[in-house]
């Protein structure tokens, strides 16, 4: 019996009439191996981007239903287009949106989550023999509303239907040749990971590494899925991610991430109570506003202030909120800095050796690099520093940390 493969790929790597036709190639020799293909694919290119700026040229709220009705069209572009792709070279294919697909998701427009995925359908088809073409980063409400998975959301469709189909692996292709201990395009002595573990990939695509969407890695670990991330245009291995990954020898820090477009708010003068914390921060998630790093300080023993970092788009609406509640929560003023970015290393080898964050601080720190906000866990540590300081921070702490060095033998856990 064959087996299920399920290929994705990004934006890029369809980027062209030449990069389609170069990707019905990439599906064929898969099928010619004798697998099942699923294939999910992204809009052309900078579709989506384009999407988004048309429509703020109509209008710059416009309801989150229609930027999801729009944003949609770009990905039944490509697989239609990769269909008849593979059907000038005369094999069988079938182009899915992802409601015909059976992607069910939650009723949020714009970050929807998968909800389950009635394969039906897309079984029959491939049951028929036929290639099945998916379109990314989309999928429909209980009440038939369709909805978008958040930008980059095409891998998670990948994985979720790599998860629903029990296919033999998920693989990722793009426009870099794997996953690499930090931004290639940022530093260019950033080595790619032959492996890394689903845990660490986790926190570093949470983190910012744009190389891969959280949830998609998130559904693999759930479930299982054999995950790959390679190159579309390069015929070389890519990266594998899997549960257990042994450290190379004298490393802690697997990878580093960042991200820019951070603002650092701070309420100002609210009563030092018990349920001051709780208060601010159930008020903002009730608006499902997310903060990230929370600094409290005590400015006497009834005042105190408190300070998180949110991504910039979101500080209008975290200081509406806020503003909206200022008399239950009794704070007297709201500052932000803007212009801020997030640096973190990521290390499953962090937890038994103590020291990490203290050797980040002064690699930052003899860099002259001012660290504003910390926030660690058990494998990773993150600072927020200036933005301008963003890609000096990372190359410091690649070199500190070691990253770019091949020759480091690997050691079996
Ligand atoms: P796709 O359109 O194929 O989904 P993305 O642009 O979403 O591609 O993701 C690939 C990009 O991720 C790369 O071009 C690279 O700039 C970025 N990236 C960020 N961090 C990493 C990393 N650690 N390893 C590899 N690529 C990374
Ligand atoms: N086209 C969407 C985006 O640009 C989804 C994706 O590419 O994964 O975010
Ligand atoms: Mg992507």
């Amino acid at each position: 019996m064959s087996t299920i493969v399920v290929q994705k790929f990004g934006g890029t790597s369809v980027g062209s009439v030449e990069r389609i036709q170069h990707v019905a190639g990439r599906v064929i020799k898969e099928v010619e191996n004798g697998n099942k293909v699923v294939v999910v694919v992204s809009a052309m290119g900078k579709t989506t981007d384009e999407l988004l700026t048309l429509a703020n040229a109509i209008n710059p709220h416009p309801s989150k239903r229609d930027m999801d009705m729009l944003l949609t069209t770009g990905e039944q572009i490509t697989i239609s287009l990769l269909s008849m792709a593979l059907q000038m070279r005369g094999h069988e294919a079938v182009s899915l949106t992802g409601w015909q697909a059976g992607i069910r998701t939650e009723p949020i427009h714009g970050n929807a989550r998968i909800t389950n995925i009635e394969t039906d359908l897309l079984q029959s088809y491939l049951d028929s023999g036929k290639i099945v073409i998916v379109a990314g980063f989309q999928g429909i409400t209980a009440s038939n509303e369709i909805t978008t998975l958040g930008r980059g959301g095409s891998d998670t469709t990948a994985v979720a239907l790599a998860a629903a189909l029990q296919a033999e692996k998920c693989d990722i292709y793009t426009d870099v040749t794997g996953v690499f201990t930090t931004d290639p395009r940022y530093v260019k002595d950033a080595r790619k990971l032959a492996a890394i573990a689903y845990d660490e990939m986790l926190e570093l695509a949470n983190l910012g590494a744009g190389v891969l969407h959280p949830r998609a890695v998130e559904f693999a670990k759930n479930y299982g899925v054999q995950l790959v991330v390679r190159s579309s245009m390069e015929d070389v291995e890519g990266t594998i991610i899997e549960e257990e990954v042994s450290m190379e020898k004298n490393l802690v820090v697997r990878g580093i991430a960042f991200e820019d477009q951070i603002t650092r708010i701070t309420v100002c003068g609210l009563p030092n109570e018990l349920h001051t914390l709780s208060t601010i921060f159930t008020t903002l998630a009730n608006h499902k506003l997310n903060v990230d790093i929370i600094i409290q300080t005590s400015m006497d023993k009834d005042t105190t202030n408190i300070s998180f970092s949110v991504k910039t788009v979101d500080v209008s609406e975290t200081i509406e909120v806020l503003d909206q509640y200022q008399d239950r929560l009794g704070f007297t003023s709201i500052e932000q800095e803007s212009g801020l970015a997030k640096v973190s290393i990521v290390g499953s080898g962090m937890v038994s050796n103590p020291g990490v964050a203290a050797e980040m601080f002064q690699v930052l720190a003899t860099e002259g690099i001012r660290v504003k906000m910390v926030s660690t866990s058990e494998i990773k540590v993150s600072t927020v520093v200036d933005v301008n300081e963003m890609v000096h921070a990372v190359e410091a702490l690649h070199v500190a940390f070691k990253l770019g060095e091949e020759s480091v033998e690997r050691v079996m856990s």
